[in-house]
């Protein structure tokens, strides 16, 4: 199974705008394999979601999925969706607070605020558009992966840093 090395906050492609995928080349080894291969990183890496500039590929897909992950005991399940060139739209103007991690900045946790319910749009991975209604940490998943394709951390959308913590202290006080 192959996986990919996640690469870490500081990295300047963290902080770029990921290109849009050429929808034509989409069925090319080249990206069947790239996000066979990503799926796997994110199983492995026990991600609830991960993005293609996150293993050092700055164009514009992502993938999410939960099934009883160790790192979100408390978090309900979705299935595997991957997004090629996806958009999100808020569905009204509710927000939740948001606990988030990032493989990309290991053992840190923050609290920030996110749409709870969101309309996502983009292509799957055999180049059909598709139109999904997401809500709650499916939801969250989503913009946060989301953010990833424009160069935004997790960090970036917290408005008070006092929640910032590691994983061990999240656990220990706040999960
Ligand atoms: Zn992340």
């Amino acid at each position: 199974m192959n996986t990919l090395s996640v690469i870490k906050m500081g990295h300047p492609n963290l902080r770029k705008i990921a290109s849009p995928v050429p929808l034509d080349q989409l069925q090319s080894p080249r990206y069947q394999e790239f996000i066979d291969h990503l799926i796997n990183t994110m199983r492995a890496e026990d991600g609830a979601g991960i993005a293609a500039p996150q293993v050092d590929v700055v164009e514009r897909i992502f993938v999410m999925e939960v099934d009883n992950n160790p790192r979100y005991p408390d978090k309900p399940s979705f299935p595997l969706l991957v997004a090629i060139n996806p958009e999100i739209k808020p569905i009204g103007t509710k927000q939740v607070e948001s606990w988030e991690g990032c493989l990309s900045i290991p053992n840190i946790r923050g609290k920030l605020m996110r749409w709870a319910q969101v309309k996502i749009t983009g292509y799957d991975r055999d180049g059909h558009f598709f139109e999904k209604e997401l809500s709650d940490f499916a939801a969250v998943v989503a913009q946060h992966e989301l953010d990833h394709l424009n160069g935004i951390l997790f960090i970036d959308r917290m408005k008070d840093m006092k929640s910032l913590c590691f994983q061990a202290e999240y656990e220990r006080f706040y999960l």
